[in-house]
C-alpha cells in the first residue's frame, strides 16, 4: 500500500533522528506491531515500550516493528508497512487516557474495535503496562489478551504459545485458551461479566484469579534500544536501576503493580552505562526512588567518568543529602524533583509518607548553593479527610520554600487532585468533586501569586483527573462510553449518560460501595516473595 508523500516524509524524519532501531531479517512467522499510543517523542521515552520492542525481537521466529500514526496513516517505522498487516498488535498502556487512544487507533487501522467482532484474519490485540496490570476491565472488551506484570516473563510465553498454536495451523481460540492458563495472562473473552460484578470464568482454561508475572532482575538491565534526538528527553540512554518501591504510600499504584522492590545488580549497570551508545548525550536513571539503589553513588560516578549528563526521576526527601546533590551536579543535572505531597503532618502520616519539613528547606538551600537551576515539587489536593486547615499549612510551607530559595533557584509546583487507584490501600476512598477541586486551585493560585511571582504553578485539569479516575476504577460497563469517546472524538465524561455509569457511586461515595472490584479477577499479591538481588 502506498502512502502519501507527507506520511513518508515524517517517517524519514523520525528514522533520521534515531540510532539503534532493530531490523530483523529473514522469515519470521510472528510479526508484532508495537502501537505508539501517545506522540512519538513521549513513546520513545517510555522504557516499558522500548523493553517490549527489544524483548519481542529477541524471540526466535518473531519480528517486532514500531507503529505510529503519521499524517493520516498508521504505519511501521521500520518497514513502512500498514499497521493492519501485522498478526499481533501490542501496546504498553502507561496512562488511562491511552485506553481511549487504543480504541481510536484500532478503528483507524481498520481492525474491529471489539474483540468479539474479530475473525481469524484480524490481528490479535495484546496489551500490558501499568494501567492494564492494575485494572484491565475498563478496556477488556477491546483487548484479546491482557498481559499483567513483567514483560521479561510474559513476552517469551506469548511468542512461544503463538508459534505453537496459530503459527502451527491452530486458531486464535487455541492461542487464547492456551494463554489463559499461564501466569500473568488474562483473556477477557473467557469470562462473563454481569453489570456491577467482577468477571467469572466461562472456560475451563481460565482461572478464577490471574496471578501477576514477576521475575528477578537478572542479566542485562532494561535499557533504551532506540535513542532519538526527537524524544522528549533528547538523545537520552535510559536505564532501569530499580523496579518497585520500598515505600508504601497509600495512594500509590506504581509501587503496587511493580511489587516487590528489586534493585538491579550494580556491576551489570556499570558495564551497561560504560558501554552506552556514542549517540547518547545523557543517561536517564529510571526507578520509583533512585536512592533505594544501594550503589547509586557508583552509578553516578560512572556517568561522570563517561562525560555524560545524568537525568534523574523523583527523589525521596528523606534519602537525599549534600553528597548526592554534589554528585548530581557533577553529572550536570540541572534540576531535581521531590514529592512532598502535603504540608500537613497529619495527612502525611495518613498517607504513610513522612519527612521533616526542616529537611525539605535545607535541601532547597543546598540545591541553590550547588548551582541547581530548579526544583520541581509535587503536591496533592483532595486527599481523604483533608480539611481547610491541612490546606492552609501549604501556604506556610510555600512561604518557607520561597525564603529558602531566595530567588537563587526556581521553584516549580505541580499540584494534582487525588485520584483513587485500583489495588492501592486508598482504592475505596472518595475523590473530591470537580467544582471543589476548581475552588481549591483558584485559592491556591492566589496564594502562590501573593507569596512570589517566581514560583511556577501547574496542575492537572480537574476534568482530566475525573476522567482518569473513571477509567481507573470502572468495569466493562464503561466500554460503550470509551468507544464513543474514541470514535466520535468527544470527552469521556460527556459520553457517560445512559451507559449505567454513576459518578456519584463510582467516584464520590466509594466508601459505600458493596460490590466487588472489577479488578478482583487479578491476584494482587506478587508470586515472587523477594528477588535475590532485591532489598
Ligand atoms: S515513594 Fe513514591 S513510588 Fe514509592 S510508594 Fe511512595 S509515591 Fe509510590
Amino acid at each position: 500500500m502506498a502512502f502519501s508523500r507527507g506520511t513518508e516524509k515524517i517517517r524519514e524524519k523520525l528514522l533520521a533522528s534515531e540510532t539503534g532501531a532493530l531490523e530483523k531479517t529473514g522469515h519470521c512467522p510472528l510479526e508484532v506491531g508495537m502501537l505508539g499510543l501517545s506522540p512519538y517523542e513521549l513513546v520513545i521515552g517510555s522504557l516499558g515500550y522500548q523493553n517490549s520492542y527489544r524483548l519481542f525481537n529477541h524471540q526466535e521466529g518473531t519480528r517486532c516493528e514500531r507503529l505510529f500514526e503519521l499524517g493520516d496513516n498508521w504505519i511501521s517505522l521500520e518497514s513502512g508497512r500498514a499497521a493492519g498487516t501485522f498478526g499481533v498488535l501490542a501496546a504498553s498502556v502507561s496512562y488511562e487516557q491511552e485506553l481511549i487512544w487504543l480504541v481510536r487507533a484500532l478503528s483507524r487501522i481498520g481492525v474491529p474495535v471489539r474483540s468479539a467482532d474479530r475473525g481469524p484474519r484480524d490481528p490479535i490485540v495484546l496489551c500490558g503496562g501499568p494501567v492494564i496490570t492494575s485494572n484491565p476491565e475498563t478496556a477488556a472488551p477491546f483487548i484479546d489478551v491482557c498481559a499483567t506484570g513483567d514483560g521479561e516473563q510474559l513476552i517469551p510465553v506469548f511468542t512461544g504459545s503463538w508459534l505453537d498454536t496459530v503459527g502451527s495451523g491452530g486458531t486464535r481460540e487455541d492461542l487464547l485458551e492456551r494463554l489463559a492458563g499461564q501466569p500473568g495472562f488474562y483473556v477477557p473473552s473467557l469470562y462473563k461479566c454481569d453489570t456491577g460484578e467482577p468477571p467469572v470464568p466461562i472456560s475451563g482454561a481460565a482461572p478464577e484469579r490471574v496471578p501477576r508475572a514477576v521475575v528477578p532482575l537478572k542479566g542485562v538491565p532494561v535499557h533504551s534500544t532506540v535513542i532519538s534526538s526527537m524524544a522528549h528527553f533528547r538523545s537520552m540512554f535510559m536505564v532501569e536501576i530499580t523496579r518497585g518501591c520500598r515505600g508504601r504510600c497509600k495512594f500509590c499504584m506504581v509501587c503496587k503493580v511493580n511489587d516487590p522492590f528489586r534493585a538491579v545488580e550494580p556491576a551489570n549497570l556499570i558495564d551497561l552505562i560504560r558501554e552506552a551508545p556514542s549517540s547518547a548525550r545523557s543517561v536517564g536513571l529510571v526507578g520509583a526512588n533512585l536512592c533505594d539503589h544501594p550503589r547509586l553513588g557508583d552509578i553516578l560516578e560512572t556517568i561522570v567518568a563517561g562525560g555524560r549528563r545524568a537525568g534523574v526521576s523523583s527523589l525521596r526527601i528523606g534519602t537525599v543529602d549534600k553528597n548526592l546533590l554534589g554528585q548530581l551536579r557533577a553529572c550536570r543535572a540541572n534540576s531535581i524533583t521531590l514529592a512532598p505531597e502535603s504540608a500537613s503532618p497529619r495527612l502525611l502520616k495518613a498517607i504513610g509518607k513522612s519527612y521533616d519539613p526542616a529537611r525539605l528547606m535545607e535541601l532547597v538551600r543546598l540545591a541553590a548553593e550547588q548551582g541547581f537551576a530548579g526544583i520541581k515539587l509535587y503536591y496533592m489536593i483532595g486527599l481523604p479527610d483533608e480539611t481547610d486547615q491541612d490546606r492552609a499549612m501549604l501556604t506556610g510551607q510555600l512561604r518557607e520554600l520561597a525564603e529558602a530559595a531566595s530567588g537563587r533557584i526556581k521553584l516549580s509546583l505541580s499540584v494534582n487532585p487525588f485520584v483513587p487507584k485500583p489495588q492501592t490501600l486508598w482504592q475505596d476512598c472518595s475523590m473530591m468533586k470537580t467544582a471543589a477541586i476548581k475552588k481549591v486551585l483558584r485559592q491556591l493560585k492566589k496564594t502562590v501569586f501573593g507569596i512570589s511571582r517566581e514560583i511556577e504553578l501547574s496542575w492537572q485539569s480537574p476534568v482530566e483527573a475525573t476522567a482518569q479516575a473513571v477509567l481507573s476504577l470502572g468495569g466493562r460497563e464503561l466500554s460503550g462510553s470509551v468507544e464513543k469517546a474514541a470514535l466520535e472524538r468527544v470527552r469521556l465524561l460527556d459520553c457517560l449518560a445512559g451507559q449505567g455509569v454513576e459518578l456519584e457511586n463510582l467516584l464520590y461515595q466509594r466508601e459505600k460501595l458493596t460490590s466487588a472490584h472489577p479488578w478482583r479477577v487479578l491476584e494482587c499479591e506478587p508470586s515472587l516473595k523477594q528477588s535475590p538481588n532485591g532489598g
